[in-house]
């Protein structure tokens, strides 16, 4: 038996690791000593010369069949299987695609590859289980693209030079492993639909397929706006613009079809200065999106939902017992384990229970995502509220830990060594770990439980976005999605593989399009929009307007909502729009990046609350709480309730729950 230490409290150098999961990066200090090119920290203070050449105004035109904007995992795939039919591909990223998105760090785990040879479960059960687990609320159309095709898309990607097999035979014998074929699953071991992944070569394997099939990137680019037909919203969808991060050299792409894969946004309820733009998500991940699509009259739903958000400065870089870290075992300080319950809240007792779901549970899925959905939840370690309660009662004493000493060997080398190894954000903290000393076999790691406040919500994976058709394509004609930009739809895979369903109709869409007119005029208002902000002497800063909308949100659009909030929160965004909106000032691109980022998200924030008032009763499946209508998702509620921009005004629709048709017949039909 090894001897176990709590790693914190034996080891000093454990306090950098602590640091990190606080969200506080590492010390310049230690930086410096690491880095050979770090200066000292009095170099780095004080006026330093923008390093860049300015070309403020100028203009560079491209014309493309198509144009896809956000270089994640949705975007490389769109523009890829657009580039595969022979078509002209631009990529817009604001970023570099080899490392953006949410999981330009890395990623563990691909989710409902429902078609791979090891899965238990037909891909259309798959689906439907998962849609009828969230009553409905999900995207059914990118449900069944995931589920039929994710697996198709992994092994591309594993041409493309990613790894997905335990080819080393590293953790032979395992139960997660099948020994034929060398994949490693997750979560659930009876259905086998979730891969775990070595998601580090993710992005750059896509960014090097981009480029082998000539798709022009326009990188460290961030789209503004959408152009449309003579200028008006809700017309066709004929290109974007954007401004150069870097040099402020303003792009006008005019392109047959367009794709949106600029993400969810990830940054309306928070926002603290001395932390910075703290979430576990992209922070350029800003929702530019969702703005440009909102002013060009594109219809959305789901958008009333919202979750907790962590406090900021707490991500998710820590220990914990699910999705990365699932199975883990938790103990409190005095090495009393923290219960582990199944979905009827009975206990879980033995490791292998924690693999499959017990008798009367039809399925779970792993990872938490259904932890809002009764009778689908994974086995998992009590709730929060239930910790609270324990620890409240002396049942349990902070500060918890991970014990990965105690797990059965495969499962503590699969989850520290692969996937903490292999995740977005936490393989920082997993390198930092070993850099110090940190003992899987023998040492414990603190938890940093999440601190919720009710008024911090955050825009979920799963939440709302545009709504899509069988083509992912918009309510605006050239106009698609994919990814998180659509409603519903999240997750790599999901991103992956409705990036690459969006790419091949837009393609389609464009082949049979002779050419696109743009509107000058339009241009020009942008152009006059986006660097207003660099030719004011001085004006508002836009971390001040971030955090004034954050504070409007969080006083107004917190977690419990009424109309009255909610109407006073709509007319201080209005103002906020109207008054310190024009007044942003920018010294350089940089700055001009972030207070167009912060414009914005005001436009965002409109979007979301108008969807809280159009929505006339609560909703536990939407984590939408009225306390001026308390009923849970009545009868006559229980639709995708849509929003969108018309004539200047908020058009409120509806779509019934089952309006994509019968998904199986739909799906075999629309693939093509
Ligand atoms: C830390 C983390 C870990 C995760 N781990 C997993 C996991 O293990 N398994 C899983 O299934 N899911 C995981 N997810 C969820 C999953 O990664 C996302 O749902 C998915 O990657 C979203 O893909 P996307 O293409 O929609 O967005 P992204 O991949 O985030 O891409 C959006 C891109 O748009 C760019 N962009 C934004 N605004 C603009 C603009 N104005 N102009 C140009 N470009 C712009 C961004 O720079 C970014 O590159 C994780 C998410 C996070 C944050």
């Amino acid at each position: 038996m090894p001897t176990r230490r709590i790693f914190l409290k034996t080891t000093g150098q454990g306090l950098l690791a602590a640091g990190l999961s606080l969200g506080i990066s590492e010390t310049a200090s230690a930086r410096a000593a690491e880095d050979p090119e770090s200066k000292p920290p009095a170099e780095k203070t004080g006026s330093v010369k923008w390093p860049y050449p300015i070309a403020y105004g100028k203009e560079t035109v491209a014309d493309v069949d198509v144009v896809v904007v956000g270089g994640g995992n949705a975007g490389c795939w769109a523009a890829i299987s657009a580039a595969r039919k022979g078509l002209k591909v631009a990529l817009i990223e604001k970023g570099n695609p080899e490392h953006s998105g949410c999981n330009g760090s890395g990623v563990d785990h691909w989710q409902f590859a429902a078609t791979n040879p090891c899965c238990t479960v037909a891909p259309e059960v798959l689906a439907q289980d998962a849609i009828d687990a969230r009553k409905g609320y999900i995207n059914g159309i990118s449900r069944f693209i995931k589920s039929y095709e994710g697996w198709d898309r992994l092994q591309e990607l594993e041409k493309m030079g990613m790894k997905i097999r335990d080819d080393e035979d590293e953790f032979k014998g395992a139960p997660f492993r099948d020994e034929k074929t060398k994949l490693l699953f997750a979560f659930n071991y009876r259905d086998n639909s979730v891969i775990r992944i070595w998601g580090t070569g993710l992005k750059p394997a896509l960014t090097r397929e981009c480029q082998r099939l000539g798709v022009k990137i326009f990188d460290r680019t961030m789209a503004t706006s959408l152009l449309t037909e003579h200028g008006q919203p809700g017309n066709r969808v004929v290109g974007v613009t954007g401004v150069n991060t870097r040099t402020g050299e303003f792009l006008i792409v005019r392109a047959k079809a367009t794709i949106l894969t600029a993400a969810k946004p990830s940054r309306l309820w928070q926002f603290v200065d001395k932390l910075g733009i703290s979430h576990h998500k992209p922070p350029v991940n800003s929702g530019d999106g969702f703005a440009m699509a909102w002013k060009a009259g594109a219809m959305f739903t789901m958008m009333e939902m919202s979750r907790l958000g962590t406090d900021p400065g707490v991500g998710m870089t820590g220990a914990c017992s699910f999705a990365t870290w699932y199975p883990c075992t938790l103990v409190d300080s005095n090495g009393k384990q923290v219960p582990w319950v199944d979905t009827f809240g009975n206990p879980v007792t033995s490791m292998d229970a924690r693999f499959q779901a017990p008798a009367g549970q039809k399925r779970f899925f792993g990872g938490g995502y259904m932890d809002k959905s009764p009778g689908y939840k994974d086995p998992h370690t009590l709730d929060e509220k239930d910790i609270d309660a324990m620890v409240k009662k002396g049942e349990l004493t902070l500060p918890l830990y991970a014990d990965l000493p105690s797990m059965p060997e495969h499962e503590r080398r699969v989850i520290f060594g692969l996937m903490v190894g292999q995740e977005g954000l936490t393989w920082i903290g997993y390198r930092t770990l070993a850099r110090s000393g940190f003992d899987p076999n023998k040492d414990l790691l603190q938890v940093y439980r999440y601190h919720h406040t009710p008024d911090i919500q955050t825009i979920p994976l799963d939440g709302g976005g545009l709504v899509v058709d069988w083509d992912m394509r918009t309510n605006l004609e050239g106009l698609y999605a994919a990814g998180e930009q659509a409603y519903g739809t999240w997750g790599c895979n999901g991103s992956c593989s409705t990036g690459h369903w969006a790419g091949r109709k837009a393609a389609e869409y464009a082949k049979g399009i002779s050419s696109v007119q743009v509107d000058q005029q339009q241009i020009q208002n942008e152009k006059k929009r986006v660097y207003a902000p660099v030719e004011r002497a001085s004006g508002v800063h836009w971390k001040d307007l971030e955090n004034g909308v954050a504070k409007v949100m969080q006083d107004y659009c917190g977690s419990t909502k009424n109309e009255e909030n909610l109407r006073i929160g709509n007319k201080w965004l209005g103002e906020l729009n109207e008054n310190e909106a024009q007044k942003l000032h920018a010294r350089t691109p940089h700055e001009l990046l972030h207070t167009l980022e912060a414009a914005n998200i005001i436009h965002i924030g409109q979007l979301v609350v108008n969807s809280c008032m159009a929505r006339k009763a609560s909703s536990s499946m939407l984590n939408f709480v009225r306390s001026d209508y308390p009923l849970d998702d009545p009868p006559e509620w229980h639709k995708f309730v849509t929003v969108q921009q018309e004539n200047g005004q908020v058009k409120v629709g509806e779509l019934p729950i089952g309006y994509a048709g019968p998904l199986q017949e739909n799906y075999l039909k629309n693939r093509g």
